[in-house]
């Protein structure tokens, strides 16, 4: 009796087709919290790419997304254009890709036209028509990209990792797209534990001393014993008091992760801890690129990831989206 009172309550997603207890109505659809949040994320790196303030976090969290679910063989079809694309740019500059080209590499089992259908209409490809033959062009979100990104060298490894980011975080949750079940985890982990309803940051924050200040004129210097020896040089500071004239200026490169929380939540969705936690070391994703920055901390027989600040501020902003979908929206019960 209990068991079907409780199964009633129960509602299919529109999007991902999960039964949930609680739907809430978005664009037109009854979806669920995790299909809300997927929209919410896509929409934060989506800005984030055009927004200057955010552009280099999501450039971070965009590889972090294409680097932990580069394995996956749905992931492959929709980034494989992509990839055609690098080649030729690199490889055979003066060639033309040709929609042929691509058509007549396509080994995967996701139709062509859909997945070129989404790099259209994120401005990543256009198709234009030169003597009677389709060839893949530059859309203009990507005009822009290289645009920005032009005087580096790594241009194209910045480029790609926006677009497969782009393109793998706009699929989240979308029936027969690849699985992020890893990149799920990772979202509602940091969402749930490192920030608000509101989209502010509440995690701790992991800081690292990055130079000292003198108290008495303010100057900045890289080490302690330049700031010692300009104290008594300039200040004429007698040397057992110079310490309390200088000040440590630190900066934030993470933000602290209940460790056993993210692998319950991993587990949840289903992800080998194992093999996570491996890709997680290898290509350095959710932690900082610098290997002198420890990624795991163990406080009071707690353990702690250090989450690199880039995934705290995208999920900060997919929060504020999360909210604002919803008040856009009345929830329905
Ligand atoms: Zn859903
Ligand atoms: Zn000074």
């Amino acid at each position: 009796m209990l068991l079907s009172s409780v199964q009633a309550k129960l509602r299919k997603c529109e999007r991902c087709g999960k039964y949930k207890r609680r739907l809430y109505s978005v664009e037109n659809m009854m979806i669920c919290s995790d299909c809300l949040r997927g929209m919410a994320f896509y929409e934060a790196l989506k800005d984030g790419f055009r927004d200057p303030s955010l552009r280099g976090d999501a450039v971070i969290v965009g590889m972090n997304v294409g680097d932990a679910t580069w394995f996956n063989p749905f992931a492959q079809a929709w980034t494989y254009p992509l990839f055609l694309w690098i080649y030729f740019k690199t490889k055979r500059e003066d060639l033309p890709l040709y929609l042929d080209d691509l058509e007549s590499a396509w080994r995967y089992k996701t139709p062509l036209d859909r997945v070129l259908k989404v790099y259209i209409e994120e401005g990543i490809f256009r198709i234009v028509e030169s003597d009677g033959r389709k060839i893949i062009v530059e859309g203009d979100a990507l005009k822009e990209m290289l645009k920005k990104y032009h005087d580096r060298q790594d241009v194209l490894d910045i480029v790609g990792a926006w677009v497969s980011g782009l393109i793998i975080a706009r699929l989240h949750e979308e029936a027969s797209a690849p699985d992020f079940r890893a990149v799920n985890a990772i979202v509602n982990a940091i969402a749930d534990k490192l920030v608000d309803a509101d989209g502010n940051i509440k995690g701790e924050p992991y800081t690292k001393i990055a130079s000292y200040r003198c108290r008495v004129c303010g100057a900045m210097f890289a080490t302690k014993e330049e700031t010692r020896r300009h104290l008594m040089a300039v200040h004429r500071v007698p040397s057992d008091e110079v310490m309390m004239h200088i000040e440590e200026e630190r900066i934030v490169i993470g933000y602290l992760l209940d460790y056993e929380y993210l692998l319950d939540v991993l587990k949840r969705e289903g992800v080998s801890r194992e093999r996570f936690v491996e890709r997680m070391l290898k290509f350095r994703i959710l932690v900082h690129e610098d290997p002198e920055t420890p990624w795991m901390l163990e406080r009071e027989g707690k353990r702690y990831l250090v989450v690199h600040p880039a995934w705290v501020r995208v999920l900060a902003r997919t929060r504020a989206y999360e909210r604002e979908l919803l008040r856009e929206r009345e929830r329905v019960k």
